[in-house]
């Protein structure tokens, strides 16, 4: 076996890894030193990739009629059958519309690009969501609303050229650990450059900061108002930039001028001095660059937080420029990916839209299919599939690659749902799963090291990870499986596909022009050259690896005017915010070691050493006057659920607020489940659910 050079499946950092040949166990992986986004680091979860990958896997396929029964063993061409012919029953009856795709930041864009095809193509709705409704929804439209066009507009370079750093609502040193080893090396070098976290937790990344803003949860929105404030009344602005760049200005002046310091530090829960002071820093850098993730995205009002930062870069001028800008940061490795491959329910390739006629017609044509085939409605997003499960509107529910029964919030609502599904297929590589007991028809999947495809990270930098073992049992890959799928169903032209080559190459012919262009790059030339930043178009010089790549570099946006728009909110608060009989609000989040619902960390020996159970963190002035004390067990009940949790006493959370990590479910913890408490609450544009807080009680058990 020779040094292989593929990539982290983890999380949307996209660091490269190396496989090397071991005489124990086969292989072993060590970070690429010439991944221009990683420079050769990788965290616990990457240097442990490779004890999960090969136990407690999902070997063939396997069904059963009720969901009480137990399974048998299938041979694919009987599951597939039983799938193809549950859908055209569906659609000759009732309609495509009772039939969901959810799918998942893990796959391969391929995965994406053919299930788009299937779904939205052939079957004609619109109901294919990924995982990352629950991760990078909010994102995603605060960029389109903003700017004209989803995508991050800085790299990773901007780490080591910014002066200042503002961190929101991400704990990257946990979540995003080699992003934030990057920024704290240059950090620790250069006394010059300032960190601010805004976080109600104190965090790893707070501390490592100059400036913690512990603000209330769900003020957000209050505290950018107020920077936004502070910078007008220092005249800390670009006027030329605000001028040809962009438009609304005025109309976001009229509703910032009522954020005083006095309201915002009381609204927010700091001290006038701290506001003063973040805004001092941004006055004083002429870069800075705003980090964020699922403290923002993850919020009934996830849109206006984003675009609210996004006001900040506008008003200074601090976008497409070395250095600065705001940057989202990914949670899964292609969230990115799908995203390009118009996998959200109301995407299509290419940044396109379903709402948009032009766009529908322009992928009618390239995929061969009659005028109209594309529905013009968007279809069902994650948490709408379950409402449909309940309603029985949804009469089948197809799962890749995520596992929802940990994930989704509200989470005995979700179960319930689930188990009230007609038919539920679930394509997954490990069993079992908590999801897997809820499924009809379980297909088994290759995952990370046994199947070829792309990835796209955090900076827009595209990554071929290569095959290099060979698949467990009859695992297929995703996309083979819906184009399966696809060609008993009647569409044996539109899946004629002999590799994940052949995909990726169709795939980026329905980028061209469109701001994500990929059609320079194929599996070929990733595997020659390496890991390459979009826009990358055909007959275009292609630049070095290595060179970083910024989008809005002119400042012009992709708008009908060029322009980028300034918006206008006032915060909304929490969807469900304390109350004399809920008096705490929980949040939820991550640990350094575990990845999402732990279908691999749990797997993982030194990571669950690392981790080995679920905590809830509980400020020492709330532990006293309950009179708790560190492990004691606490019941947290919400209005939907409960879960019990060891306490942790600690001032790294501020009063009235507690924390839960969001990966254990009742598979490695019963009864420890964050999202059992967690509500549906969405964000009206981008669907995305408030998983971030809700009002809770404790008791100790
Ligand atoms: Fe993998 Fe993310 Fe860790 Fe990098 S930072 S090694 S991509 S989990």
């Amino acid at each position: 076996m020779e040094t292989i050079k593929t990539l982290c499946p983890y999380c949307g950092v996209g660091c490269g890894l190396e496989v090397l040949p071991d005489k124990n166990q086969g292989w072993k992986v060590r970070g690429d030193r010439n991944h221009p986004s990683s420079q050769g680091m990788v965290c616990v979860k990457g240097a442990t990739v490779a004890e999960s990958i090969r136990t407690e896997r999902l070997l063939y396929p396997m069904m059963r009629d009720t969901l009480d029964g137990p399974f048998r063993r299938a041979s694919w061409d009987e599951a597939l059958d039983a799938i193809a012919d549950r859908i055209q029953a569906i659609r000759c009856t009732t309609g495509p519309d009772g039939i969901c795709v959810y799918g998942s930041g893990q796959f391969i864009t391929e995965d994406y690009y053919v299930a788009q095809k299937l779904v939205k193509g052939c079957l004609g709705t619109n109901n294919f969501d990924a995982n990352s409704r629950l991760c990078m929804s909010s994102a995603v439209s605060g960029y389109v609303q903003s700017f004209g066009a989803d995508g991050p507009p800085c790299c990773y370079d901007d780490l080591e050229l910014t002066d200042c750093a503002f961190i929101i609502g991400s704990n990257t040193a946990e979540c995003h650990p080699i992003v934030f080893n990057r920024l704290a090396k240059y950090h620790k070098k250069n006394p010059h450059v300032k960190m601010i976290v805004v976080d109600p937790r104190r965090t790893p990344t707070a501390e490592a900061a100059d400036l913690h803003l512990a603000i209330k949860p769900g003020t957000d929105i209050d505290l950018l108002n107020g920077i936004a404030y502070l910078l007008l009344q220092s005249e800390s602005i670009d006027p030329k930039f605000i001028q040809e760049s962009t438009v609304h200005f005025e109309e976001f002046v009229q509703v910032v001028n009522s954020y005083t310091p006095e309201f915002v530090a009381s609204r927010c829960g700091i001290s006038v001095g701290e506001l003063e002071t973040a805004a001092k820093y941004w006055q004083q850098s002429q870069r800075v660059l705003s980090l964020w993730s699922m403290g923002i995205n993850q919020s009934s009002e996830g849109t206006a937080k984003v675009r609210s930062l996004i006001n900040l870069h506008l008003m200074t001028g601090q976008i497409g420029k070395p250095g600065c800008g705001p940057f989202s940061l990914t949670g899964q490795p292609n969230a990115m990916g799908g995203r390009e491959a118009g996998g959200l329910s109301n995407l299509l390739p290419g940044y396109r839209t379903v709402k948009n006629a032009q766009h529908r017609t322009q992928v009618e044509q390239f995929w061969g299919l009659k005028p109209g085939s594309i529905s013009p409605t968007p279809g069902r997003t994650a948490w709408d599939m379950i409402l449909g499960l309940e309603t029985g509107e949804v009469e089948m529910l197809w799962i890749a690659a995520t596992n929802p029964v940990v994930s989704m919030p509200d989470l005995e609502r979700t179960k319930a749902a689930l188990w009230r599904s007609p038919f539920t297929v679930y394509q997954e590589a490990y069993y079992p799963t908590e999801t897997s007991a809820y499924a009809h028809i379980l297909l088994p999947a290759t995952q990370w090291s046994e199947k070829t495809g792309v990835m796209t990270n955090s900076e827009r930098r595209v990554s071929l990870c290569i095959g290099f073992d060979t698949p467990l049992g009859e695992a297929r890959d995703d996309w083979s499986i819906f184009a399966e799928v696809g060609r008993r169903l009647g569409f044996s032209e539109q899946f004629a596909f002999n590799n994940s080559g052949d995909v990726y190459q169709e795939f980026v012919q329905l980028t061209r022009g469109q701001p994500c262009d990929v059609t320079g790059l194929s599996h070929e030339y990733l595997r020659q050259e390496g890991p390459q930043q979009w826009p990358c178009r055909e007959n275009e010089p292609k630049h070095s690896a290595k060179e970083a790549k910024r989008l809005y570099t002119d400042a012009r946006f992709p708008t009908p005017d060029e322009r980028a728009r300034f918006s206008a909110y006032h915060s909304r608060g929490l969807a469900e915010p304390p109350d004399p009989n809920y008096p705490f609000v929980l949040t939820t989040g991550r640990v350094y070691g575990h990845w999402h619902t732990m279908t691999r960390t749990g797997r993982t020996d030194k990571i669950n050493q690392l981790h080995p159970e679920p905590f809830l963190e509980i400020h020492p002035r709330d532990a006293a006057n309950l009179k708790i004390k560190e492990g004691d067990l606490l019941e947290v009940r919400s209005r939907r659920g409960k879960g019990v949790f060891p306490a942790k006493v600690t001032k790294a959370i501020v009063p009235g607020t507690l924390f839960v990590p969001m990966h254990w479910g009742s598979l490695w913890a019963e009864g420890a489940e964050a999202n059992a408490m967690t509500h549906a609450e969405s964000c009206p544009d981008s669907k995305q659910p408030e998983l971030k807080a809700c009002a809770v009680q404790l008791v100790k058990v």
